[in-house]
């Protein structure tokens, strides 16, 4: 075991600062990280303020991880020390029931264990995730970055860009769709720019105005202001999906009914209870209300592969660990072009 710094939330009313948690020693089937940059997920903003309840003080976020191998098992053969590496929101999970013999571990039905305020099932206690100087994560739950993408803008890929990923592909979507992504955030800048490099017709539909331009830029074919009724009328029944990234509860009526006959509205954000919705909206012309969880390992390196192919990264603006509490507070006023990145380096000084 080794004692490494780390910043963390004390409890759910204090500021995050510097303090030391434990990691665990390299085990037979572990990976060693050096961690370089570490992602700011609105999240991490959710668990360190016990929004969804349940979480565990010291609290040590961060699940968009990247990093070099400085330490490998002797029961690892497909990572060798210098390897650039990330790993994500989940850190391990049954690996026999149903969901995770599909390579769909976020599912697992006997619980998976998120990268932090998981149970850890080595050291007792919860998980601690990347805002820290290293990290020893089992070796199927790593994952291989390309190295021909900028490692900095590579990190929001393993919680924002799975998300965005993953629903996109399991309904499908493909050219000529009109798909909307509601909310331009951290998820909401990716869905754009995979909608985008998977064919699709993309609409941003977001709240800010000042976005307009700027969701243009990241391949937005068009843009749409929620508040404004007269723009949403226009665009009502006439989308095949779209993907809901709103972080807190809100009224989902309105964008229900821009769904085509039959096509889903996949929620990734508000997980928690929402305003009520007329059932007339999903009766009457068939429509679907899903939801969908980060994705599997499997499928986290398969966008990532596709990352590297299509030089897709995120769009990032770099912090120094202690910079962490004013980028919470900007986050939270959806200022933020579009994912606050964590160098690293400014923890180990
Ligand atoms: P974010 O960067 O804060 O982006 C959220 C965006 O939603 C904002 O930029 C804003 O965009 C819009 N928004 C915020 N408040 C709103 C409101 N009251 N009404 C309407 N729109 C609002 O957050 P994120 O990191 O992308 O995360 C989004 C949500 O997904 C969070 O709740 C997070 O916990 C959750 N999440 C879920 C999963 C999963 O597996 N399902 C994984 C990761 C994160 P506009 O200015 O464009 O309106
Ligand atoms: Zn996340
Ligand atoms: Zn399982």
């Amino acid at each position: 075991m080794s004692s490494v710094k780390a910043f963390g939330a004390a409890s759910s009313e204090s500021d995050l600062a510097q303090l030391s948690i434990d990691r665990r020693d390299v085990q037979p089937n572990d990976v060693k990280i050096d961690i370089l940059y570490c992602g700011v997920c609105h999240s991490d903003i959710h668990t360190v303020h016990n929004d969804w309840g349940g979480t565990k003080y010291p609290s040590v976020p961060g699940h968009e991880i990247i990093g070099r191998v400085t330490e490998v098992g002797n029961k690892v053969s497909n990572y060798k020390v210098g390897d650039l590496v990330g790993v994500g929101c989940l850190v391990d999970s049954c690996r026999t029931c149903a969901s995770c013999q599909e390579d769909l571990e976020q599912y697992c039905e006997n619980g998976m264990v998120p990268t932090y305020n998981g149970a850890d099932k080595h050291l007792g206690g919860h998980t601690f995730g990347g805002y820290s100087e290293t990290i020893v994560v089992d070796k199927d739950f790593v994952l291989k970055v390309p190295e021909n993408i900028d490692p900095k803008a590579a990190a929001p890929l393993l919680c924002a860009g799975i998300t965005t990923w993953s629903p996109l592909r399991h309904w499908n979507v493909k050219k000529g769709d009109k798909v909307g992504v509601i909310g331009l955030g951290g998820l909401g800048h990716m869905g754009v720019k995979f909608a985008n490099a998977l064919g699709a017709r993309v609409v941003m539909i977001t709240s800010s105005e000042s976005k307009r331009e700027t969701a243009k830029e990241l391949g937005a074919h068009d843009v749409l202001i929620s508040k404004n009724s007269d723009e949403m009328k226009k665009h009502a029944n006439s989308f095949d999906f779209l993907l809901n990234t709103i972080p807190v509860k809100h009224d989902l009526n309105p964008y229900v009914g821009l769904l085509k006959r039959d096509a889903t509205m996949c929620m990734v954000g508000a997980i928690e209870p929402l305003e009520p919705m007329h059932g007339g909206l999903v009766i009457l012309k068939r429509r679907n209300i899903a939801g969908s969880l980060i994705g599997g390992i499997k499928e986290t390196q398969e966008m990532l592969d596709f990352c590297g192919e299509h030089n897709i990264v995120c769009d990032i603006e770099m912090i120094n660990m202690q910079d962490i509490n004013e980028a919470y507070e900007r986050v939270m006023k959806a200022d933020v072009k579009y994912r606050f990145v964590i160098d690293m380096k400014s923890l180990k000084e």
